[in-house]
């Protein structure tokens, strides 16, 4: 998970404030040395970090802030804001033209991600705006770059127009247009050509190309495992291309995440997507203001509520609830819980967006093991239609007749029932109102 040596040294500095009753100059000033140090060893950008530190400072060191209810709080939220602003303040959406086909040209060095992230952004448009993309094999010379983007396309039901490797990008990318206009398209995707480094006959093939398709956007796509170089990178295609938007792929690996923070600053230019995966959805919409939360260990709630009501079933969702509150909730209940988190992701990623919950000491290292969900599972599968519907009948007969048909020892089936006995207390107690319940749950 990106971001995890930033978030801890940030709360770090953070909490040493906390602890404070009263906060002086001196006390603003060693915090302010401790985000610096955090944010440049985050490979944030070194202009970019004397800025910010500047900028906190000055509406730290007010008096206002100093003698308010709260200054540990208050420089908290400051450094908040300014974190946001440092990564742009709002989402940008992407660039659309009043008539079709939008053109949407992807750059980027090899390996970024370029092909990948095309393939993404395609079946997103077409899953939510039902569009009919066009994507334009353009890179003849990565090896198997034009053979990636096919099976891509027909991966997601996207149409891929290419010449092959032996026809100059040019020729290609103006065939593909009257190719689009033939299909009534309304987005065309072109995958230009990357390389290993940026070069001058890369730039200007690629401003050719530019040329040509009058792009609406032309997307960098950057790897944000390569820090201090994707920054560098961007500025290389900015300065000669004047690129439109970014996209931030890998921010699922374990990167420091100086990248994320520095590219809007240095560029100018909005990050609008992130890519945190393989997977063909694995593309999401670019928030400062929620990054910035998820920076600061402050939870992610939005992006977690979200993901929750894609991957939901409405119906399904509000019967639970109901079942919660009414305390009727019961292990068939549980499994499809089950289910359902499991579609979401990586369960300790899913935690991490829990406000409070990223720096949990008891998650630390934590790794839900899928092979403990399928234990339980098993436990829950060798119960009968009854034991399902109404855990109370458990005894310890059956019990041991669920251990024996799971396979899993008997104290596992027990801790597993008394667990779930917890949760659905504790479950009905919130929804109920009583946040008490959860707390006790947390600490236990
Ligand atoms: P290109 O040379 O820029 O077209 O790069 P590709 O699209 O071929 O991607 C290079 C590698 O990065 C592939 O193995 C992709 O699966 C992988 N990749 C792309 N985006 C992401 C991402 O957001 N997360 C992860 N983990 N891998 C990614």
């Amino acid at each position: 998970m990106a971001f995890e040596g930033l978030t801890d040294r940030l709360q770090k500095a953070l909490s040493g404030l906390r602890r404070k009753g009263k906060v002086t100059d001196a006390d603003i000033r060693e915090t302010m040395r401790e985000i610096r140090l955090a944010l440049l060893e985050a490979d944030v950008n070194f202009k970019v970090v004397k800025d910010f530190v500047r900028n906190v400072r000055e509406k730290a060191s007010g008096a206002k802030v100093l003698e308010g209810l709260n200054p540990a709080q208050q420089i908290v939220s400051i450094v908040n804001d300014e974190l946001t602003a440092m990564m742009g303040e709002s989402a940008v959406a992407l660039n659309k033209s009043p008539k079709i086909p939008t053109v949407i040209m992807m750059v980027g060095l090899q390996g970024a991600g370029k092909t990948t992230t095309a393939g993404k952004l395609a079946l997103k448009l077409k899953n939510e705006q039902n569009a009919r993309p066009l994507m334009i094999a353009a890179d003849v010379y990565r090896p198997a770059a034009i053979e990636q983007l096919k099976t891509l396309g027909e991966q997601i039901d996207v149409p891929v127009f290419d010449m092959g490797t032996d026809v100059n990008p040019r020729e290609i990318v103006k065939a593909g247009m009257e190719k689009a206009a033939e299909l009534k398209s309304d987005y065309v995707f072109i995958d230009a050509a990357g390389r290993l480094q940026i070069d001058e006959e890369l730039m200007q093939e690629l401003a050719d190309v530019k040329d040509i398709a009058h792009p609406d956007e032309i997307m960098l796509v950057v790897d944000a495992m390569t820090g201090q170089n994707a920054v560098e990178t961007a500025e290389g295609f900015n300065d000669r291309l004047d690129i439109t938007g970014v996209v931030l792929t890998k921010l699922d690996g374990d990167t420091r995440g100086g990248a994320a923070l520095s590219i809007r600053a240095v560029t100018g230019k909005p990050i609008k997507f992130v890519g945190q995966g393989e997977k063909m959805t694995d593309l999401d919409i670019f928030y400062p203001d929620r990054m910035a939360s998820r920076i600061l260990g402050m939870g992610d709630l939005l992006t977690l509520i979200e993901k929750a009501q894609k991957d939901y079933d409405e119906k399904q969702a509000n019967e639970t609830m109901e079942k919660m509150k009414s305390n009727t909730f019961d292990f068939n209940d549980f499994i499809d819980q089950m289910d359902q988190l499991q579609n979401m992701g990586p369960l300790e990623d899913i935690m991490k967006m829990i406000p409070g919950m990223a720096n949990n000491p008891a998650l630390k290292n934590a790794k839900i093991d899928p092979k403990d969900m399928a234990h339980i599972r098993a436990i829950v599968m060798s119960m009968t239609p009854e034991e399902r519907e109404n855990p109370d009948v458990l005894n310890p007969s059956r019990k041991r007749r669920l251990a024996a048909g799971a396979g899993r020892p008997v104290v596992e089936v027990n801790r597993m029932v008394k667990q779930f006995n917890q949760m659905k207390k504790m479950m009905s107690g919130v929804m109920n109102g009583n946040m008490a319940g959860m707390e006790q749950m947390m600490n236990a």
